[in-house]
Order: C-alpha cells, then structure tokens, then sequence
C-alpha cells in the first residue's frame, strides 16, 4: 500500500466523542516508550504526526489518524508507567478495555512489544485480555535496530512460547525499526488485505 495521505483528525477523552464508527481502525497500543509515535510517523512517512516521547502516564488521549482517506490509524495511550497514579491505571484500563471491546468499526489491535526486552507480564497479560475477548490481534516488535537479530529472534521466541500458555496459536507478528523502515512494508501489506476483505 503506498500512503497517500495521513491525517490528524481528533484527540479523545471520552469515547462518546469519538468519530462514527464507519470506517476501518486499527489501534496501536503498548507500554509507555515502546516506540509507537516513531512507529506510526514511520507508517505514514510522516514525522510528527504522532507526538513522540509526550510525558508518559498523562493525559489519555485517543488520537485518530486518517489514511489515504478511507481507514484510520488509532493511536491508544501507553500503558505500564510506572509512576502513574492507581486513580490514572484505573481509568486508563476503563478508557481503553472499554473502546477495544466495544468499537465496531476496529479490524484489529496492534500490540507493540519492545523487542530488546524478555517477555514482560503486563505485555502477556494484556494479549490474554485481547484473546479472552476474542479480539483479533498482531504482535509488533519494535527497534529491531538496536540489536543484533539473533538477540530479537531469541526474544520473539520467549514472548511466543510464554503465549502458548493460554493461545492455542500464536498470533501474527511482525518485526520492525522506526529507524530502518524494518517492517513497514509487510504492515501496510498487512492491512491493506483486510481492508480489500
Ligand atoms: P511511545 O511512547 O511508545 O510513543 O514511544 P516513542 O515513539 O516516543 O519512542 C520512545 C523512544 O524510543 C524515543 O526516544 C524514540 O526515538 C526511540 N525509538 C522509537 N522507536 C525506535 C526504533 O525503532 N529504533 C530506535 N533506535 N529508537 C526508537
């Protein structure tokens, strides 16, 4: 898919406010850091269209991103910030369980995982979320370029036997470098085909 155009349409507090659910989203969602402004001004070859390294654990925003006129990128807020308040995890986990399980129009939910990192419990945790709700899901390991691939390849292979756990079969992944471009094509690829279904 080439990407003609990408477009800042609205930042959301409240789900009430969000645009009608009448064409394609795929939300991006992972912890706070993980790379998913650089991931997604990479998508759309556009710098600084998602904001990158905002303060994490602040506002929860949901931002709506608009691409080549027919399909939306959703930009979640991050999770796993450490120094967030119980008051703010609580009413992100609300915000954002309540958007992923009631949106019609969401084809599937990006899941970033930092690929430099062993498989993290609040990663896991909220991939056995995604599935317990039967949302369809991939996995995106981000800044592959700041290892060698043998080290991402090994991680990959950790954070997908830990899935075994619970899923019967592990879902799509894709690996990816803001920096390199690693993983851009195959994603678009990747949505293009669904958008076409
Ligand atoms: P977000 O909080 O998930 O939106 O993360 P950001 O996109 O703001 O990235 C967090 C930090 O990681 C920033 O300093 C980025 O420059 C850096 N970063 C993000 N993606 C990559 C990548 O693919 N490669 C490298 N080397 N750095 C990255």
């Amino acid at each position: 898919m080439i990407v003609k155009s990408a477009e800042f349409i609205c930042s959301n507090t409240q789900i009430s406010k969000l645009p009608p659910p009448v064409k394609a989203e795929y939300a991006f969602i992972g912890r706070s850091n993980v790379g998913k402004s650089s991931l997604i001004n990479m998508l759309t070859a556009k710098k600084g269209l998602a904001k990158t390294s905002q303060t994490p654990g602040k506002t929860q925003l949901i931002n709506h991103f608009y691409i080549n006129e027919s399909w939306y990128i959703v930009d979640l807020p991050g999770y796993g910030y450490a120094r967030a308040s119980k008051t703010n995890k609580a009413n992100w986990s609300k915000f954002i369980h309540t958007y992923l399980d009631k949106r019609e129009s969401l084809q599937c939910v990006m899941v970033l995982i930092d690929s430099r990192l062993e498989p993290q419990k609040i990663d896991l945790e909220f991939c056995n979320w995604l599935g317990e709700k039967g949302l369809s899901f991939v996995l995106i390991f981000t800044k592959a370029d700041k290892q060698s691939s043998v080290k991402t390849d090994q991680n990959i292979a950790k954070f997908k036997k830990a899935l075994q756990v619970t899923f019967e079969e592990v879902p799509h992944y894709f690996v990816t470098s803001s920096e390199t471009q690693l993983g851009r094509e195959e994603i678009l690829a990747f949505i293009d085909t669904i958008n076409k279904d």
